[in-house]
């Protein structure tokens, strides 16, 4: 699999409530990444405390947690050259007052800790995050390289 070709997102529930995904999705194929593999649902408590399990000892924990488990989300796996780096700067920082115009978070966040989506971080992590929400044969890469793989192992 080409995991530098893929990345993973969640379009958060402050986004999804605020009737954002159809937007935010625009966004993201206008700039050219494809959806590899997408869903909604609804994530529970010890979901997102894995998830978001490096940021355990942070002091926002508990509220990320919380608001990421207070509606649906939508995740999705997508797939461009260099996609990590490249969704990054689509996204934006961390912090919507600090993201350039034009970004998603910069167009759609309400703060910082509702801050419309996730990118993930590196490769691996991308290929972690991916798997966590998809089975390989959920993920729909152009070339079908992960449908490939899947039918290998079963
Ligand atoms: P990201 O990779 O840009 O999403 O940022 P991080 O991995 O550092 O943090 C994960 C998520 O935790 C962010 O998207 C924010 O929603 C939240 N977060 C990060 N830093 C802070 C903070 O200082 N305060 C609050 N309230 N939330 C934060
Ligand atoms: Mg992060």
């Amino acid at each position: 699999m080409e995991s530098g070709n893929l990345t993973f997102t969640m379009i958060k529930p402050g986004a999804v409530s605020n009737e954002y995904i159809g937007p935010i999705l625009s966004k993201i194929t206008e700039a050219g990444f494809r959806i590899a593999a997408m869903k909604m649902i609804k994530l529970r408590t010890a979901q997102a405390e894995v998830f978001y399990g490096i940021h355990r000892d942070r002091p926002f924990f508990k509220s990320l947690v919380e608001f990421m488990t207070s509606g649906p989300i939508v995740v999705a796996v997508l797939e461009k050259e260099n996609a990590v780096e490249a969704y990054r700067a689509l996204i934006g920082n961390t912090n919507p007052e600090e993201a350039k115009s034009g970004t998603i978070r910069k167009l759609f966040a309400e703060s910082v800790s509702k801050n419309a989506v996730h990118g993930s971080d590196s490769d691996e992590n991308a290929l972690n995050e991916a798997m966590f929400f998809f089975s390989r044969s959920e993920i729909f890469t152009k070339d079908g390289e992960v449908m490939m793989a899947a039918n290998q192992i079963v």
